[in-house]
C-alpha cells in the first residue's frame, strides 16, 4: 500500500493562521492528542462490553513519551486503532474540516481573543508544534493491516503500510524549531497535569522514583530503597464523577486539596451537582472562607468537558455572583468552540447558569433549615455571595429572602421577615413608614446607637462593602420601609413619631442662635439648624445627610456615580432650641462668652462622632479646663 494524495479543503494555508493566532496557547496540542487517545481507549472498552470485540483488552493506558535527540513527542494508546480507510476518513476529512471551520469562525470574529476556538481543532493542533506528524496505527478489527500516515502540514499526505504490531495508535510529532520548549520533562509533566489530571484512562509519562521501606539495619533503624514506578499523571475517578451517596465529608475535603494543593483553608461546605436532563452537568462547588474584602482570588472554578480540563475562565457559565466559589464543573454540553457573545446567547449555557443558581439557593436554604446555628456561624463568610446574588438575580433573591440574615448591634440575628416583624410597631413613624436604623461603624457611631437604643430601637450592622448597595435594595423590596443610618439625623427626626415639639425660642432668639453658632464654628461645611427637640436630648448634634452619604458610598464602591464621590462631606449641625443650655448661651453678656459656650457644645458633638482631632482637640481640652476652673 502506498498512496499519496491531497486533502480536499477550501482554505489553503490554514496552518499559518492557526499557528499565529493560537501561538500563546499552543500547549493545547497535548490535550487534544491525549484526549483522542483516551477516546479511542474508551471506545474499545465499550465495544468489548457490548460483545463486539472479543479480544483481550490488556492494560488500557495512554503513554506519552519524548525523545530529545530525535526531537519527537509520541502519544500512544491501545484503543480501537484505525484502518487505512479510517485514517483517510477521520484524519484527512474530519480533522481537516474541524480546522477549516475554525478558520471560518476566526474570519467572522472581530477579535481573535473572542474565539474560545480551543476545541474543534482536535488532531490538527499538532501542527502548531510539529513540522511533520506521523500516525502508526492498527485497527482492532480482525485481519486489519497496520497503516502509516505522514503529513508535513501542507495539504498533501502519504499513506503506506505501517509497522504497528498491536492494536492501537501512535501519534509521533516531529517538533518544529520554535516549539523545542516542549521537549522537556517538566514542561510536559506540567501540561499533562494541567489538562489531564482527572482523565478517565490512566496517562503514563515515563517513570519516577519512589522511596519504599526496606527492612531495618542492625541497629533497628528503618531502611529505604528507591524504586522506579510508572509516572501516572491522573486520578481516573475524581470525586465529582461519583455519586454523592458514595462520598463522605473527608472525601470532599480530600478532593478539594487535590484540586488546590496550595490552599491552606478548608472550604465551608459544598454542593454536588448532578444533572442529566435537559443538559448534562456534574461537578462540585465549594464555598470558601472569604477573607475581609476578598483578597485576590487564586483558586478558581475549573471547567471540564468529560474530565478534560478546558479552562478556569468560567464567566457566563457560572453566575457572576458565584465566581468566587471554588471547585469543578464538567459538562459536554457547553459549546467550547464559539465566541463569547454566542456563549451568552446559548440556551444550554443559560439553563446551566440558572440551574447552578437554583442549586446554590436550595443548598443554602437547606443548611439554614437543618442547622440554623451553624448557618449563622458561617454567615460572615457567605453573606457576600447571598447579598450579591440578591442584588443581581431576582430568582435567587426570592429564595434567599428566607435565609438572608441581618444582625443588630447586640449580635442578635434575624431573617428579614423576623426583623420586619420585630420592629414593625415600635419603629413606625407618624406616616406609617417602618424605619430600619443601621450603622456601618459600631465604634464611631456609638453615641447615636446609644440614643437609638434608649428609645428601644434596634440598630442593624451593615459594615461590608456590598452593604451600601444592599441597603438600597432592601428599601426597594420592602413595602413602606425606609433605611436610615443612625447618624443621619437626630433620633426623633429619623423616626418621627409625632408632630414637632414647640420651640421655646422666639423667632428672634432662634436667628440669633444660628448666628452665634455659625460664628463660633466658622466652617463652611457645617450648616446650622435650630430644631425643637426634647430638652433631654443633647444640645448639639452633628449628622450627615442620608441621601448624600449613600450616593458617596455607592460612588466609592464602584456604583458609577462619580460626581458624588468628589463632593465633600456636608454636615448638618442640629441645635436643640429647647435645651436649657441655649437660653444660657443667649443670656451671656459678652459675644465671646456666648461663642465660647457654643463652641464647647459643638466640639462635644464632634467629639462623640470621632471628628474632633489635632489642634481642635487640644483647644477643646484647654477650654474645658478653663471652664471647669
Ligand atoms: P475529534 O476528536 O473532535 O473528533 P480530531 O480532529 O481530534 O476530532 O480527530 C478526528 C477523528 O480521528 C476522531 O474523531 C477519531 O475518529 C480519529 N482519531 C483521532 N485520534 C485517534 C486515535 N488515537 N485513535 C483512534 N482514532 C483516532
Amino acid at each position: 500500500m502506498n498512496e499519496k494524495g491531497n486533502i480536499s479543503i477550501h482554505t489553503e494555508n490554514i496552518f499559518p493562521v492557526i499557528k499565529k493566532f493560537l501561538y500563546s496557547d499552543n500547549e493545547i496540542f497535548l490535550r487534544e492528542l491525549v484526549s483522542n487517545a483516551v477516546d479511542a481507549t474508551q471506545k474499545i472498552k465499550r465495544l468489548s462490553s457490548l460483545g463486539q470485540y472479543q479480544g483481550d483488552l490488556g492494560d488500557l493506558i495512554v503513554d506519552v513519551a519524548f525523545d530529545e535527540k530525535a526531537k519527537t513527542i509520541t502519544i500512544s494508546d491501545n484503543g480501537i486503532g484505525m484502518t487505512a480507510d479510517e485514517v483517510k476518513k477521520y484524519i484527512n476529512q474530519i480533522a481537516f474540516s474541524g480546522a477549516t471551520e475554525f478558520v471560518e469562525k476566526f474570519k467572522e470574529a472581530k477579535d481573535a481573543n473572542e474565539i474560545i476556538g480551543r476545541f474543534g481543532l482536535g488532531f490538527y493542533s499538532a501542527f502548531m508544534v510539529a513540522d511533520k506528524v506521523e500516525i502508526q496505527t492498527l485497527s482492532f478489527q480482525e485481519g486489519a493491516e497496520p497503516a502509516r500516515w505522514v503529513c508535513d502540514g501542507s495539504t498533501s499526505y502519504e499513506i503506506t503500510t505501517g509497522s504497528r504490531a498491536t492494536r492501537g495508535t501512535d501519534v509521533i510529532l516531529h517538533i518544529n524549531k520554535d516549539s523545542e520548549e516542549f521537549l522537556d520533562k517538566s514542561r510536559l509533566q506540567e501540561i499533562l497535569e494541567k489538562y489531564g489530571k482527572f482523565l478517565p484512562v490512566p496517562i503514563r509519562f515515563g517513570t519516577r522514583t519512589n522511596s519504599e521501606p526496606d527492612g531495618e539495619d542492625k541497629d533497628g533503624k528503618p531502611q529505604y530503597k528507591t524504586i522506579e514506578v510508572d509516572n501516572i499523571i491522573n486520578n481516573t475517578h475524581p470525586a465529582w464523577t461519583k455519586s454523592p451517596s458514595e462520598l463522605k465529608d473527608e472525601d470532599y475535603l480530600a478532593f478539594y486539596r487535590e484540586l488546590y494543593p496550595y490552599s491552606l483553608d478548608e472550604p465551608l461546605f459544598w454542593i454536588h451537582l448532578n444533572v442529566d436532563y435537559p443538559f448534562n452537568l456534574t461537578g462540585i462547588l465549594y464555598f470558601p472562607k472569604l477573607k475581609e474584602n476578598f483578597e485576590i482570588q487564586k483558586n478558581k472554578i475549573k471547567l471540564y468537558s468529560r474530565q478534560v480540563f478546558i479552562t478556569d475562565e468560567v464567566k457566563d457559565i457560572v453566575p457572576e455572583f458565584l465566581m468566587l466559589l471554588h471547585g469543578v464543573i464538567d459538562s459536554p454540553d457547553i459549546p467550547l468552540n464559539v465566541s463569547r457573545s454566542f456563549l451568552q446567547a446559548d440556551s444550554n449555557v443559560k439553563k446551566i447558569n440558572a440551574h447552578i443558581t437554583k442549586k446554590v439557593a436550595d443548598k443554602l436554604a437547606e443548611l439554614f433549615k437543618s442547622d440554623r446555628k451553624g448557618f449563622e456561624e458561617k454567615w460572615k463568610d457567605i453573606s457576600l455571595f447571598v447579598k450579591y446574588g440578591m442584588l443581581s438575580d431576582d430568582k435567587f433573591a426570592e429564595k434567599a429572602h428566607d435565609f438572608c440574615l441581618v444582625k443588630n448591634t447586640e449580635g442578635d440575628t434575624y431573617t428579614l421577615k423576623e426583623f420586619a416583624e420585630k420592629v414593625k410597631d415600635i419603629q413606625k413613624d407618624k406616616e406609617g413608614n417602618i424605619v430600619y436604623l443601621y450603622t456601618n461603624d459600631v465604634a464611631q457611631q456609638d453615641s447615636y446607637i446609644a440614643t437609638a437604643k434608649e428609645r428601644g430601637y434596634d440598630v442593624l450592622v451593615f459594615d461590608s462593602p456590598i452593604d451600601s448597595h444592599f441597603v438600597g435594595y432592601l428599601e426597594q423590596k420592602s413595602e413602606k420601609t425606609q433605611l436610615k443610618r443612625v447618624d443621619a439625623d437626630v433620633i426623633d427626626k429619623l423616626i418621627q413619631k409625632e408632630e414637632s415639639k414647640k420651640l421655646v425660642l422666639t423667632e428672634e432668639e432662634s436667628k440669633k442662635t444660628v448666628e452665634v453658632f455659625e460664628k463660633a464654628i466658622n466652617r463652611t461645611d457645617m450648616k446650622v439648624h435650630v430644631e425643637p427637640l426634647s430638652e433631654h436630648e443633647l444640645p448639639v448634634t452633628v449628622t450627615i445627610d442620608e441621601f448624600m452619604r449613600r450616593m458617596k458610598d455607592m460612588a466609592q464602591t464602584g456604583g458609577g456615580m462619580n460626581f458624588y464621590g468628589s463632593v465633600p462631606d456636608n454636615y448638618k449641625v442640629t441645635v436643640n432650641g429647647n435645651h436649657p443650655l441655649i437660653k444660657r448661651i443667649l443670656s451671656g453678656e459678652k459675644a465671646e462668652e456666648q461663642e465660647q459656650l457654643a463652641k464647647q457644645a459643638f466640639d462635644l458633638a464632634l467629639l462623640s462622632r470621632g471628628l474632633l482631632t489635632g489642634n481642635e482637640l487640644t483647644n477643646f481640652v484647654k477650654r474645658s479646663v478653663s471652664l471647669i476652673g
